[in-house]
């Protein structure tokens, strides 16, 4: 159970990778407590948020990214957004989800997951689709790096509600990011190999739970100089707000927008993100 959720990024200084160990908690709870979701949604929808995080910190911008993946399965959409200062927010919409549907495939059929990436400055925006593929969260984003970016790039996470915690007590996300430098052009594909293998085997002499980060990396890379930058708070934020909300009313047809106030005198738009409440009368539509 942690002190805070946070992101710390660190570098391999005896070789060309960085990399990135997240821990998430009370961000997730918020997120999670927003709607019903089922078990193997949560844990879905908690490393799409986890991954928004690492893809965020792993770029120099000022903006948001946004992680999406739609399909024609029964989880029509999963929504994981991070801004540049580690604040996030995200959801699921899911029809009739039997329990027995527990793969990715399963749950979202033949799905994309699209990656962009919006600066607030709105010079460079970026999206990118790649067809969703493998068998968990973390298998489709290295895939992205893997194809799109030709960035070599290891995600591990290990989630809470896959695991048995202690009564009371809720573990954490956590999640570790591994990746080649991405201004090396040439990189060494025999130490990069030998980074996956000493986490793989890394991570069972450590315990990612109880252990603070800088021993968490020292036991899966003893062998490893590394340097740990400070850590990043990661927080829920939504960025939902009246004028927004107004703004959204005004992109409907306006004999809709009236037909509705007719009836009800008030029109209340609901935050898909945070459940927030934004009421609006005539008077406010003018
Ligand atoms: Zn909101």
């Amino acid at each position: 159970m942690s002190q805070k959720d946070s992101l710390q990024k660190f570098i391999f200084t005896d070789c060309n990778v960085r990399g990135q160990l997240l821990r998430m908690n009370k961000s997730i709870g918020v997120i999670l407590a927003q709607r019903d979701y089922p078990e193997i949604l949560r844990k879905f929808l908690s490393e799409l948020l986890a991954a928004s995080a690492m893809l965020s910190a792993s770029i120099k911008f000022d903006g948001k990214v946004t992680l999406q993946i739609q399909g024609d399965g029964p989880v029509s959409l999963m929504l994981a957004q991070c801004d540049n200062r580690q604040r996030l927010r995200g959801l699921a919409k899911w029809q009739d989800l039997p329990d027995s549907q527990q793969s990715l495939q399963e749950l979202f059929g033949a799905a994309d997951l699209l990656i962009s990436i919006a600066t607030n400055k709105k010079v460079s925006n970026y999206q990118a689709v790649v067809k969703l593929t493998g068998t968990s969260i973390s298998d489709a984003i290295e895939e992205y790096f893997n194809t799109s970016e030709q960035l070599p790039t290891k995600i591990i996470f290990a989630s809470p509600f896959m695991q048995h915690s202690e009564p009371g007590i809720q573990n954490d996300l956590v999640g570790i990011f591994l990746q080649v430098i991405p201004t090396e052009t040439n990189y060494e594909k025999e130490s990069w190999l030998s980074i996956i293998n000493e986490l793989e085997q890394g991570l069972e002499r450590t315990d990612l739970q109880k252990e603070n980060n800088l021993v968490v990396l020292h036991n899966i890379f003893p062998e490893h100089e590394l340097r740990a930058f400070d850590e990043q708070p990661i927080a829920f934020y939504c960025q939902c707000s009246v004028e927004r909300s107004k703004n959204t009313l005004k992109t409907m047809p306006k004999s809709e927008v009236d037909s509705l106030l007719a009836k009800h005198k008030i029109i209340t738009v609901t935050c898909d993100f945070c459940n927030k409440k934004y009421e609006f009368d005539a008077e406010d539509l003018k």
